[in-house]
């Protein structure tokens, strides 16, 4: 390889270049060198080689500044081609043409592919070529400076955490950073092809492209939020501040920057609907402790009170607004259901033994009027998510109406609907008790079977209303003929049974009997008809006539079916023959009623008609 280094005019001191001269004329070559030695205009480290070959292997190893390239080498590369050889091998040098002429084709076309510019070398001199070159040096200095600005420009744009999108004044978008792409879901070539409210969710476009395009807005900053709808459908929140880069471009720039909200919004989302779901639930126990029948107070850990629903403002008297922080026993004010005396208050119990109490009935709630009420309560203690015992409710309910329907059922199991007398389970009870206490007490006891004589009768001319009327205008006859401890009960039908519970002796029976007869003797009005009804009575008596109550049931019916034998409107007293003819009559009855049943009887004769 044959080099010539044409001279190295200074090696030291800051400002020194190294220009690679590439010239096959050793003529030109020198006149390039003693162009640089005696220029003012810094200092060149010049190098000269005669081929490219020479040029592209100098370049392999060392950094030039400049290369000053006849492009018509004796090399087999010639023209752009030898441009582009160098071009390739020293990116970042200054390229100069040397060309023969100005109107150079070689160099025209060098120039067009990057080169900085041709050089005549019919022009070269001592003052115009450093100068020149200098000048391109500095040039090439500044823009790589600003070049390097730029990158780390970009690295810090992109670096940033807030979106910026810069748009032109037609809305047009020029620019955005790493974080808009992140936040629109676009990359960098799709923001810039699109407007810059392309990404903005479309039911928020149109509100933000009609404020931010009002005239009157358009060149001030103005803020808002707005949702980005990204490509993958996912949404996120942008607080989108916009303002006009410098007042002094135009035509005008926009710049915006976009802060992610998507986390704020959806942690206040979270919060509304966290808020949402506590007032609905809050409502759901308002209306369901105001539309139950029950009253329910609450209480702190010390009973006081804290609340009270309608029922309970309604039973204690008390508003809630009026009885919240007192002691729970001022508003439930509650006494002994059988003392009468102040009862104690459930709440404190619970409070003490953390546990349920109730349900009990044994208060009488008084209330803030005086009025009283017997209630049925139950206190239970509410826990926290520690376990501590934080207060407690109270549940109450007025009984007085289940109380007397209680009391109605019980009345109405025992005694007969048409009459209101005792009925026969009453009359079983109260019989039995009679016999027990007449065993004790070594008495008896008589029971009277009293039947209404042709009582189908007047059902059937007067009418069955007739006849109810008349069964209860019988039972307060007979009611008023006996002493109130004796017991007149309905057994059924226009049968009634009247407990003598306590007779000396079997001659009271009969002057009740007799006045029963006397009673009836005359006609009544009965629903405007005049009725004469007479009695058939039966009676027994405890002990002689039974043991037990069966027994003397049974005989003083015998004895009444043998009053109606007798002619009817009579009494009779039971005894024993009585029973041997009664029994077998009822036995042929029996037997003659299930016989027709069975289809029994057979026919041995029929007269001829
Ligand atoms: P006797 O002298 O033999 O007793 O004849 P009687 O017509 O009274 O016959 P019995 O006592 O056997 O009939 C009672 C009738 O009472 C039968 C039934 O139709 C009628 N009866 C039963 N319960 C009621 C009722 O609640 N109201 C009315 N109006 N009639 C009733
Ligand atoms: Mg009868």
């Amino acid at each position: 390889m044959k080099k010539a280094i044409v001279s190295d005019l200074s090696r030291a001191g800051d400002g020194l270049s190294t220009v690679l001269v590439v010239e096959d004329q050793a003529a030109d070559a020198r006149l390039i060198q003693a162009a640089f030695a005696g220029s003012g205009y810094g200092k060149f480290n010049v190098v000269w080689v005669a081929r490219l070959a020479y040029a592209l292997e100098y370049l392999a190893s060392q950094d030039v500044d400049v290369i000053l390239a006849d492009l018509t080498l004796p090399d087999e590369e010639e023209g752009v081609g030898v441009y582009d050889r160098i071009a390739r091998a020293a990116p970042n040098a200054l390229i100069m043409v040397l060309s023969e002429s100005n109107d150079d084709e070689f160099a025209r076309q060098a120039v067009q592919r990057g080169a900085y510019d041709f050089l005549c070398k019919a022009r070269v001199d001592g003052h115009w070529l450093p100068r020149a070159l200098r000048y391109a040096l500095e040039c090439k200095a500044a823009r790589e400076a600003l070049q390097k600005k730029d990158s780390h420009f970009r690295a810090l744009n992109d670096d940033l955490p807030v979106g910026i999108l810069v748009a032109d004044s037609k809305g047009n978008c020029i620019g955005t950073n790493a974080a808009y792409q992140k936040i629109s879901g676009l990359t960098f070539d799709q923001t810039l092809a699109m407007g810059w409210s392309a990404a903005i969710h479309p039911q928020d476009r149109r509100r933000i492209i009609a404020a931010w395009c009002d005239e009157k807005r358009v060149h001030a900053p103005i803020s808002d939020e707005v949702r980005f709808l990204r490509q993958d459908g996912t949404i996120a929140w942008g607080r989108v501040h916009r303002t006009v880069l410098s007042a002094e471009l135009a035509p005008k720039v926009f710049l915006q920057t976009i802060e992610d909200i998507t986390a704020e919004k959806q942690a206040e989302s979270a919060v509304r609907e966290a808020e949402n779901a506590l007032y609905v639930e809050r409502e759901f126990s308002r209306v369901v402790l105001n539309s139950i029948a029950d009253a329910i107070m609450r209480t702190d850990d010390e009973g006081n009170v804290i609340y009270l629903n309608l029922m309970a403002e309604a039973m204690t008297g008390w508003s809630s607004q009026e009885a919240v922080g007192f002691p729970l026993q001022k508003i439930f004010n509650v006494i002994d259901s059988e003392t009468g005396e102040p009862a104690d208050n459930p709440v404190d119990r619970v409070l003490e033994e953390h546990r349920t109490l109730g349900p009990v009935m044994e208060r009488v709630l008084v209330r803030r009027d005086g009025v009283e009420s017997p209630i049925e309560d139950l206190a239970v203690p509410i826990h926290a998510v520690d376990g501590r015992v934080v207060g407690a409710v109270l549940i109450f309910h007025d009984v007085s109406q289940s109380r007397a329907m209680a009391m109605k059922m019980a009345h109405l199991a025992q005694h007969d609907f048409l009459t209101g007398l005792p009925n026969r389970a009453l009359l079983t009870e109260r019989l039995s008790q009679a016999i027990g206490l007449a065993r004790r007490h070594n008495k008896q006891v008589a029971l009277m079977f009293v039947d209404i004589d042709y009582f189908k009768h007047i059902n059937d001319s007067l009418g069955h209303a007739t006849g109810d009327q008349l069964l209860q205008s019988v039972a307060k006859q007979l009611q008023a003929c006996v002493r109130s401890t004796d017991t007149v009960c309905r057994q059924g039908g226009d049968e009634f049974v009247i407990l003598l519970a306590e007779i000396e002796q079997i001659q009271d029976a009969a002057q009740v009997a007799q006045k029963l007869l006397s009673a009836f003797d005359r006609a009544q009005i009965v629903a405007g008809h005049e009725v004469h009804a007479t009695l058939s009575i039966g009676i027994s008596v405890y002990p002689d006539d039974g043991e037990n109550l069966y027994s003397v049931m049974q005989n003083a019916d015998i004895a009444m079916y043998n009053a109606k034998a007798d002619g009817r409107n009579n009494y009779q007293f039971f005894n024993a023959k009585m029973s041997t003819r009664s029994i077998r009559r009822l036995l042929v009855e029996d037997g003659l009623r299930r016989a027709l049943k069975e289809g029994e009887f057979v026919l041995y004769y029929q007269p001829k008609v």
